[in-house]
């Protein structure tokens, strides 16, 4: 399963220099607490090797990186490496008059209180619905001939928060069905598709009030449908959302323009990151991609600094 950390070089690519990015900043990223490749510290690693000061990994529904990094005893963080508690919520969209592709709205918890019991609850609640739909994903592929147990980890059963599509998807890779998790996806795994599971668990504006219950900044990760769901996002600002991630790795120019506007309209802090997890080649490659412009470093600075979890030490 060596594929899945380098990107085979397509025609021509070697030939291409490699330009290092200048983002000091990342405020969305994966380690293997949830579906990333990588342990924490070598993360933690690799994106300050890349420029970044200012690091919040997001994993899916735990503060077990953050946890891990910061224990007492624990490696000492590299000299200048701030880095913040932060979780991503794949919330599903019931009870929202709205028709998402997937059924679903990511939403990051930026500086979240790791501290905060009611908020450890929550995601603990989040982390069983997430194992039940990996459960029932598995059994899916066994019924279309594809089983996928003697392709996992030995330890990724054990660890509800490892249990994400893209574990699945690296499983189908080491079988065959598959050439890259992108092909997992597109051949079995996305909405549609033969072993799509719907996702259970927290809605949007729940996932919004607990992640603002908990200080922290609530921030809806990539949704490039921004500019024309401007009544979708007042419904979740009604709620609490107060953050747009208009800087995600895969927008362009035009994207992230048009994403920065509608967070300016709404007065949403603007936030950004790598959405690294691994599967397309090494952190530096990902944080290469990256814009991060020193006014919406300095945004998400100023949210935390006022978020009542900002106090703690
Ligand atoms: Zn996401
Ligand atoms: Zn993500």
């Amino acid at each position: 399963m060596t594929s899945r950390h380098a990107r085979p070089p397509e025609d021509g690519e070697d030939a291409e220099p490699f330009v290092p990015g200048d983002a000091v900043a990342d405020f969305h990223a994966h380690t293997l607490r949830s579906d990333g490749v990588l342990e924490p510290a070598e993360l933690v690693r690799q994106a300050f090797a890349a420029g970044v000061r200012l690091f919040a990994i997001s994993d899916h529904d735990n503060l077990a990186a953050y946890r891990e990094l910061t224990a007492t005893g624990a490696a000492p963080l590299p000299d200048g490496l701030e880095l913040i508690p932060a979780v991503e919520i794949n919330a599903v969209t019931r009870g929202l008059d709205i028709a998402l592709p997937q059924g679903e709205l990511h939403v990051l918890g930026i500086g979240v209180d790791p501290d905060d019991a009611a908020f450890e609850a929550a995601l603990a609640s989040q982390r069983g619905a997430r194992r039940a739909r990996f459960e029932t994903t598995r059994a899916r592929l066994g019924d279309l001939g594809m089983p996928i147990d003697a392709y996992l980890d030995p330890g990724t059963l054990s660890r509800d928060d490892a249990l994400g599509r893209p574990t699945v998807a690296r499983a189908l890779v080491a079988a065959g069905h598959a050439a890259s998790v992108e092909d997992a996806f597109e051949r079995w795994l996305s909405w549609g598709k033969p072993a799509y599971v719907p996702r259970t668990g927290l809605g949007p504006l729940e996932a919004i009030r607990v992640i603002r219950a908990a200080g922290g900044l609530a921030s809806l990760a990539h949704f490039p449908w921004a500019p024309d769901r401007i009544s979708l996002l007042r419904t979740l600002m009604d709620d609490g959302l107060n953050g747009l991630e208009t800087n995600h790795r895969s927008f362009d120019a035009e994207q992230r323009d048009a994403m920065a506007n509608v967070a300016r309209a709404l007065g949403l802090v603007a936030t950004g990151g790598t959405d690294y997890h691994g599967d397309l080649g090494s952190y530096a490659e990902a944080h290469a991609g990256l814009v991060m412009p020193d006014a919406l470093v300095a945004g998400v600075r100023d949210a935390l600094s006022r978020s009542p979890g900002a106090a703690r030490p």
